[in-house]
């Protein structure tokens, strides 16, 4: 939780073997991404490469983006949803129980008639 900023420099400089190679043939970049937890990933990217706004942390899966004080929002908004969902769900049922009232009323008063 609070060990970012130990872990920040640890992994620096170490990956598998063979990762140096392939970075001295393709020059590489660090770019640091923050999510909403606070997490820091610093994916490399090729120097040509163009950098995503966004890059998902591999610590919570939360959208990263490259500015620390303005994180992306976190996805937090399947409650939300599925509220909306059910709220709507609830409504076309409403309108269609009315719609099927009305033609039923129909029905009969030609039956009626
Ligand atoms: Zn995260």
């Amino acid at each position: 939780m609070a060990g970012g900023n130990a872990i920040r420099g640890s992994r620096v400089g170490a990956g598998p073997m063979g990762e140096a190679e392939r970075g001295e043939a393709a020059p590489r970049k660090r770019v640091s991404f923050w999510c909403a937890n606070k997490h820091e990933t610093r994916p490399s990217f090729a120097d040509d490469a163009p950098i995503p706004d966004l890059w998902d942390c591999p610590r919570c899966g939360f959208p990263a983006g490259r500015q620390s004080e303005a994180p992306p929002n976190a996805p937090r908004n399947e409650p939300y949803k599925t509220h909306l969902a059910y709220v709507k769900e609830r409504r076309s049922d409403e309108d269609g129980a009315a719609i099927l009232a009305e033609a039923l009323a129909r029905v009969r008063q030609r039956r009626g008639e």
